[in-house]
């Protein structure tokens, strides 16, 4: 088992744990050669009990390496120790967008827009290049601190962790909260992305998942419940018209959903710019919504 301290691929000194994953520990590391700071992700050893996971491992890692874009975080190294894998990649210090909501609550639809926009760039240029992330979820956010870049992380990695023994031994089933139905019928495109970057946005709007619960009511929701209402549960702060945007992505069917996350990020857009065809009445203009909704607003939104 590596631990603090270790020395791993003969180069990567592992520092503290900063992450605990399904199936991986992420250590904070020092790459002895190049003198800096650098990640360290650690598959658990047990998951490579399963055959060829290694050579599946490693031949996504080089498919992940391939990609080159401002959202997306690249990879410096991987590399394999006697019974598992490991991944090395720049230490993102401004934590991720999970535990910048966890801080905040929710966001508002300006600062929404902007992540979801750093996002669904970062999935468009994947998706050109026929790749499918299949793990969309705030952990897998990373914010540089500096300028708050989102970094998405994890690229396709749960293809290889797909199979059902996998699954049962690393509790992969645990990101339901954001899977597709098709995804939880064993399907995935690149729809299952817009899906998932739908209930990202819906979490950042309303601090709330789309479907919360036990395993039954969540596999429920995606699977067979209407869509829940973010102006309801926004207390009528959201207008109707991000509503629409909500049952475009979230649709139940493939087919009905945005056709790329750019599309779905440039419909936000055009209502924060209240560009778009709605009744002018639904919406106040972006400069009143309220910067932090956490806060009880003192000036509801007209509905
Ligand atoms: P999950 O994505 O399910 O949380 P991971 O094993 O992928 O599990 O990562 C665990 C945590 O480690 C992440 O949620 C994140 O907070 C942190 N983490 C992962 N990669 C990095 C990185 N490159 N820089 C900083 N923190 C990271
Ligand atoms: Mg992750």
């Amino acid at each position: 088992m590596q631990t603090e301290n270790s020395l791993i691929g003969g180069r990567y000194r592992l520092g503290k744990k900063i992450g605990q994953g399904g199936f991986a520990r992420v250590f904070l590391a020092t790459d002895s050669v190049l003198e800096r700071q650098v990640a360290v992700k650690i598959l658990n050893s047990d998951l490579t009990e399963e055959k060829d996971f290694l050579e599946r491992f490693g031949k996504e890692a080089r498919a992940i390496a391939t990609l080159e874009h401002p959202n997306i975080l690249g990879i410096y190294d991987y590399g394999q120790l006697s019974d598992t894998a490991f991944i090395v990649m720049p230490y993102v210090e401004g934590g991720s967008l999970h535990d910048k909501l966890r801080r905040d609550g929710l966001f508002s639809p300006p600062q929404a827009g902007y992540f979801l926009a750093q996002a669904a760039a970062a999935l468009d240029y994947a998706h050109r290049r026929n790749l499918v992330h299949r793990d969309v979820k705030p952990q897998n956010m990373l914010l540089r601190s500096e300028d708050d870049r989102l970094l998405l992380t994890d690229f396709g990695i749960s293809k290889i962790l797909s199979s059902a023994s996998a699954q049962s031994r690393t509790g992969i089933m645990g990101t339901l909260s954001y899977m597709s139905p098709e995804q939880l019928s064993g399907n995935v495109g690149r729809g299952t992305d817009v899906y998932a970057l739908g209930c990202v946005l819906f979490q950042m709007l309303t601090g709330k998942l789309p479907y919360g619960g036990p395993t039954e009511q969540v596999i429920m929701g995606h699977m067979v419940s209407p869509i829940p209402s973010i102006v309801e549960r926004s207390q009528f702060q959201l207008p109707p018209s991000i509503q629409g945007i909500i049952e475009k992505a979230l649709a139940k069917k493939i087919e009905d959903r945005y056709q790329s996350a750019g599309e779905m990020s440039q419909a936000f857009q055009a209502i924060l710019n209240g560009s778009t065809a709605i009744k002018p009445e639904t919406l106040q203009p972006p400069h009143t919504w309220n910067a932090n909704l956490a806060q009880p607003p003192t000036q509801p939104y007209s509905p």
